[in-house]
């Protein structure tokens, strides 16, 4: 029986874990197989306080993952399965074992989403990807395609200049949605072109990817344009499959929560991506991960108060 579980080991169940351990709670984070979040996925990361030269993203995720080791936290690379929040203690599936909590915080983050079109199944792996810095270096001096207009597309298409020829950013608007730093980066690139008002509406290769079918979508003309990588970069969906029916999720899946901290269910607690649709910074799911630690430790004292008061009933009647 734990006090409380953490489900998601990016900045806010790592921060909510650093928190709790320091209150004595010996939290369990559930990390998952692919531990550390979306940041294991990014490179330098300039926005994050207190490093005024930049990090590595992977490397950020170790030091968060060490201070909340430092105080007691401990951390299963396993993925939870399946969880039971209707009754108490809730029940929590992870790997093949079940493990029962007083109260659980729920920071699962949010994945990369894909484009839906032909080919782009197939020929993942091979030449289709959502990650730069996994999959970048095996198109050295090749011609690299990026889809999106926000910032993890200008971040890719910076990234990607390391390593392709050329780099085609494609976007569906005339505008980009990135923040002004990024985008002039970007556009000012010497590697970098952009394809406006475009839509990627197929991927095409036998082995690996060799072209991509193109609409403009003003005119409506369709276009073979040939392509040696595609990644795609057009934001990510949360990731909240085994809450369904468990927690309220919102029209587009995320963890409703009036204050972005409590859920439905008293002593279920959210943090981070899976529950802002709009920040997604790794410092905000970090203050997340605090603020909802702080009120599982407030929770579990009154929940103790309570156990208290019914044993002195118990005792005296
Ligand atoms: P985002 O800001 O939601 O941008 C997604 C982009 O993909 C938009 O340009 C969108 O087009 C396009 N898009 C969405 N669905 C599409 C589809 N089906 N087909 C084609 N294009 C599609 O997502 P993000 O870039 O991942 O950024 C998310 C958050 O993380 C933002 O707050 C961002 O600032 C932050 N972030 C920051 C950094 C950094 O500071 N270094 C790096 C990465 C991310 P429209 O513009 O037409 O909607």
């Amino acid at each position: 029986m734990e006090r409380l579980i953490i489900i998601g080991s990016g900045p806010a169940g790592l921060t909510a874990a650093i928190y709790a351990a320091r209150a004595n709670l010996a939290p369990v984070v559930f990390a998952g197989y692919q531990y550390g979040g979306q940041l294991m996925f990014t490179t330098e990361v300039e926005n994050f306080p207190g490093f005024p030269n930049g990090v590595l993203g992977p490397e950020l995720m170790e030091h968060f993952r060490t201070q909340a080791e430092r105080f007691g936290s401990k951390i299963e690379n396993v993925d939870v399965t399946k969880v039971d929040f209707s009754q108490r203690p809730f029940r929590v599936w992870a790997g093949d074992d079940l493990y029962e909590a007083d109260s659980v915080i729920v920071a699962t983050g949010a994945s990369a989403r894909w484009l839906g079109i032909p080919g782009e199944e197939q020929l993942r792996g091979r030449g289709v990807s959502t990650c730069a810095t996994c999959d970048g270096a095996f198109f050295k001096e090749r011609h690299i395609v990026v889809v999106g207009g926000g910032d993890s597309a200008m971040e890719e298409a910076l990234f990607l200049t390391r390593f392709g020829s050329k780099i085609t950013v494609i976007h569906r608007r005339d505008s980009l949605r990135a923040s002004k730093i990024m985008a002039d980066r970007a556009l000012a690139h010497p590697k970098i072109e952009f394809i406006w008002n475009t839509a990627v509406v197929g991927a095409k290769g036998e082995f690996h990817l060799q072209a991509l079918e193109l609409e403009n979508l003003v005119t409506h003309e369709t276009r073979e344009f040939a392509a040696d990588a595609l990644f795609i970069a057009i934001g990510h969906d949360p990731n909240t499959a085994i809450f369904d029916g468990q927690l309220t999720l919102d029209n587009a899946r995320y963890i409703v929560s009036d204050d972005g901290v409590h859920t439905n269910i008293p002593g279920v607690f959210v943090a981070g991506d899976v529950n802002d649709i709009r920040y997604k910074q790794a410092i905000t799911a970090a203050g997340m991960g605090c603020k909802a630690s702080l009120e599982a430790e407030r929770y579990l004292e009154e929940l103790d108060a309570e156990r208290v008061a019914g044993g002195l009933e118990t005792a005296s009647a």
